[in-house]
């Protein structure tokens, strides 16, 4: 089953992901907003972890109105969090939780498009930390959550630049080689031990303020709403993907 999975042709049951606990990163807007929102829509109970509390409480509102299972709220700066803050969150989700079913790692930044020559040093450092070094530090937290689990996805939200280099994508490519790396050696390190699966999935283009920022002239109508994509991130993270690990996936064809 797991070489012919295809995360694109799953038809999630509406009651999915009942049951299940699921973090999302970067849960205020674009892709992470709109996962989020499906998840809680499949009957997941979601910890929103983003920056921006005020944005992440309207995403909150959303999720109660719609009646989806009530989500939590974590607010971490993955730019600025420092060791406790990450302990904190782990703690927070022992406490209330017990476990953690799945874990997308999807917040990100671009930082600037610029010939490697010219790409400024301290840019460099905070694209790379925000998209690889955060994510690292929060999954290394929240590992003993997911060994709770009895059936825990880790999910990390890769670009095509991570997978073919593209000349001036920078920090920003060099950060999805690299968090396509993490996700290669975190999933061999648990398959024969854990239960805990780990993989990427490209959404591919779709249209939220990073696509704006990296194609500022592009037309928005011509990109998918980032609602569209959200059903290969459900078999991900759900049941539908168990068993399935080490392996990189796109969103769209
Ligand atoms: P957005 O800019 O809309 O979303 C990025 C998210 O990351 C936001 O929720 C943002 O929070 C959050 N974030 C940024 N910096 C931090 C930080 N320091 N601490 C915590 N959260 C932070 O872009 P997308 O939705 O497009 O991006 C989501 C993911 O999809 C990224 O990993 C991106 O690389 C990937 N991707 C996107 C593509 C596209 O075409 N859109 C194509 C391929 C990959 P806030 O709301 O506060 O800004």
């Amino acid at each position: 089953m797991s070489d012919s999975f295809d995360p694109r042709t799953h038809n999630a049951r509406p009651d999915e992901l009942a049951g299940r606990v699921i973090a999302v990163t970067g849960a205020s807007s674009g892709i992470g907003r709109a996962v989020a929102l499906a998840c809680a829509r499949f009957g997941a109970t979601v910890i929103l972890v983003g920056r921006n509390a005020r944005k992440l409480e309207a995403v909150h509102t959303e999720i109660e109105t719609a009646g989806g299972p009530e989500p939590t709220i974590a607010v971490l700066d993955l730019e600025k969090a420092i060791a406790s803050d990450y302990d904190q969150l782990a703690a927070a989700v022992l406490e209330r939780f017990g476990r953690l079913d799945g874990l997308l790692h999807n917040a990100g930044i671009l930082g600037t498009l610029s010939p490697i020559e010219h790409y400024d040093v301290p840019t460099w450092c905070r694209v790379m930390h925000v998209n690889v070094t955060a994510a690292f530090a929060l999954t290394q937290v929240l590992l003993p959550a997911l060994k709770r689990s009895p059936d825990a996805s880790v999910l990390f939200t890769s670009s095509s630049v991570g997978r073919r280099g593209r000349a001036y994508w920078g920090a920003y490519a060099v950060s999805k080689f690299a968090t396509e790396g993490f996700m290669q050696v975190f999933a061999a390190e648990l398959e024969n031990i854990t239960s805990i699966r780990v993989n990427s999935l490209n959404p591919g283009r779709a249209r939220t303020m990073m696509r704006r920022q990296a194609y500022p002239a592009e037309d928005l109508n011509s990109l998918p709403m980032p609602e569209t994509l959200t059903g290969p991130y459900i078999a991900l993270l759900g049941p539908a993907s168990r068993d399935v690990t080490g392996r990189t996936f796109d969103a769209q064809s």
